[in-house]
């Protein structure tokens, strides 16, 4: 694979140095059947040090772990071979089966069918809750 030479897919850009394995892992990557490369510790102007994600293929990709994971990260979208959109993707207000409760008595552990909602309750530090019982979301 050239990572240069994307024709449709994405490059995740400005990932905190360290964060771009988490990031790989939740957005369930290791699961496709795609090309994709990781790019770690490259040097940023901004960042002093970045990883990279790139990924050769046009996949849905879920923008509210990548902003759950590295809010100051920003997402390429390429289009036959162009860039087609830049994005930054801030911190989502809302996430939806992105990480599960650790607390055991919530109402998700048993109800197997609910979806694991957490919300932004502390912009600032970065502080999700859970929907249900506001446990505090552990990275
Ligand atoms: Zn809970």
């Amino acid at each position: 694979m050239n990572i240069d030479s994307i024709q449709n897919g994405f490059v995740i850009d400005h990932i905190y140095a360290g964060q771009g394995m988490k990031l790989y892992e939740l957005l369930g990557l290791d699961e496709l059947d795609v090309s994709i490369a990781i790019i770690k510790n490259v040097s940023s102007k901004k960042l002093g040090k970045k990883d990279i994600i790139k990924i050769d293929a046009d996949i849905p990709v879920n923008l509210d772990i990548i902003g759950y994971v590295d809010p100051d990260a920003t997402i390429n979208i390429i289009k036959d071979g162009k860039l087609a959109e830049k994005k930054v993707i801030g911190m989502p207000e809302k996430l939806v089966n992105v990480i599960k409760c650790k607390n055991p008595r919530c109402i998700t552990s048993t109800e197997q069918e609910l979806d694991h909602v957490f919300k932004l309750t502390d912009k600032e530090h970065k502080i999700y809750r859970c929907a249900y019982c506001e446990t505090k979301a552990s990275k």
